[in-house]
Formats: structure tokens, C-alpha cells, sequence
């Protein structure tokens, strides 16, 4: 088992072997392939097991560059997740070419505007925020093929989840949709019936 047998982009690659990978973990031997084939995955994982790169590998790989539109929506529950997931995602596609963007509550409105007037390729973001972008029109999901949720445990509090699901209306219905959680509340449960297509299951 190595990363070369994913059969990733060259520049991908480099950039997972200059983070120091050199093989990958088992949550991203089993994720990585059925992302990359398309199918939805539900994926019961903690932190530590190497979570953040199995849904990034595969979100670097999809993203063409070429394209100017946002073309993977990654939702975290905290600020500081969203910093460290943008980080790795930077770390992992540093020879992509690729703008990645984080926005969360902490900086002005304004600012997220004007920085979404480029292509963002990848954008991490908090909930409330990046619905409040979609919800202008600064932030368009409309031809996104992929969304992510990362701790949708934390994600799917009865506060968040009405306003992801209002963020997911954005989204064209034939989407991708990887969800990372440590636990299986029932909250996370009807959201995977009612939201995920045929989900693989990874449980390790
Ligand atoms: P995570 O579970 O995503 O928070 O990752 C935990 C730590 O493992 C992070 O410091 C990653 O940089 C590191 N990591 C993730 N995947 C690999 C890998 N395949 N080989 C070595 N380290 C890894």
C-alpha cells in the first residue's frame, strides 16, 4: 500500500511526500479509492487516524484548476479547524495551483467579498458565514461537485443543522458528499438518510 497506487496528479503527490507521508494511514486506504470513484461516504473516525488528508487527498485530486469556480465546499464546526484543515489542505496541494480559502466568523464580511471575487477553488469554512455568502450570491455552490462535513457530530447541533441544510439547497442535487464524524448521534443519522447517496461505510 502506497500513495502511488491511487494513481494521484504528479504535483499532488509531491506535495504528500514533502509533508513526510509515506504511506497511507488505513482510514486513507480505505477512503481514498471510493472518493475518488464518486460514491458518498460516511466515515466514523477520530482524530489522530489522519481524517483531514482522506477527504483532501481526494478533494485536490478532483479540483481542476482550470476551472474558476468553487468546486469543494470543506465545513468545519470551529474557526480553528477551519485554519488547520486549510492548512493541510495548502501543505497537500502546494503544487496544484489552487486558491483555498477559509472563511469563518472571524473576519469582516467585507473582507470575505472581496477576496471571493477571485476563483476560490476549495473554501473551508464555518457554517453560519459561508450560507451567509451563498445566501448573497458571493459564494456560488451551484456547479460544486463535492461537499464535505469534518466533526459533523459538532456540525449537526440542532443550531447548525438547520442552516446547513439551507446551505445544501445551494448545491446542485448531484453532488458528492464525504462526512467525517467521531460519533453517531441521531442527528447525524437522519441527516446521512436524508442527505447522503448510498454512503460507503468506513468504520475502523
Ligand atoms: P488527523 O487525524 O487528520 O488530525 O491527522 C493526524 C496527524 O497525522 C497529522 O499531524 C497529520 O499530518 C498526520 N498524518 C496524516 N496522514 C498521514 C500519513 N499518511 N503518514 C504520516 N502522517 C500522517
Amino acid at each position: 500500500n502506497s500513495f502511488e497506487d491511487f494513481y494521484l496528479k504528479r504535483e499532488l503527490l509531491m506535495g504528500i511526500f514533502e509533508a513526510g507521508f509515506e504511506k497511507p494511514s488505513p482510514i486513507q486506504e480505505e477512503s481514498i479509492p471510493i472518493a475518488l470513484a464518486g460514491r458518498d461516504i460516511l466515515a466514523r473516525a477520530k482524530n489522530g487516524t489522519g481524517k483531514t488528508a482522506a477527504f483532501i487527498i481526494p478533494a485536490l485530486q478532483k479540483v481542476n484548476p482550470k476551472i474558476n469556480k468553487t468546486q469543494a465546499l470543506i465545513l468545519v464546526p470551529t474557526r480553528e479547524l477551519a485554519l488547520q484543515t486549510s492548512q493541510v489542505c495548502r501543505t497537500l496541494g502546494k503544487h496544484l495551483g489552487l486558491n483555498i480559502m477559509v472563511t469563518t466568523g472571524g473576519t469582516t464580511l467585507r473582507d470575505d467579498i472581496l477576496r471571493l471575487n477571485e476563483t476560490v477553488h476549495i473554501l473551508v469554512a464555518t457554517p453560519g458565514r459561508v450560507l451567509d455568502l451563498a445566501g448573497k450570491g458571493v459564494a456560488d455552490f451551484s456547479e460544486c461537485p463535492m461537499f464535505v462535513m469534518d466533526e459533523a457530530d459538532k456540525l449537526l447541533s440542532p443550531e447548525f443543522t438547520p442552516i446547513i441544510e439551507q446551505l445544501l439547497a445551494y448545491f446542485p442535487t448531484e453532488r458528492q458528499t464525504l462526512l467525517f464524524s467521531a460519533t453517531f448521534p441521531l442527528l447525524v443519522k437522519s441527516f446521512m438518510d436524508k442527505h447522503l447517496n448510498k454512503p460507503y461505510e468506513i468504520n475502523l
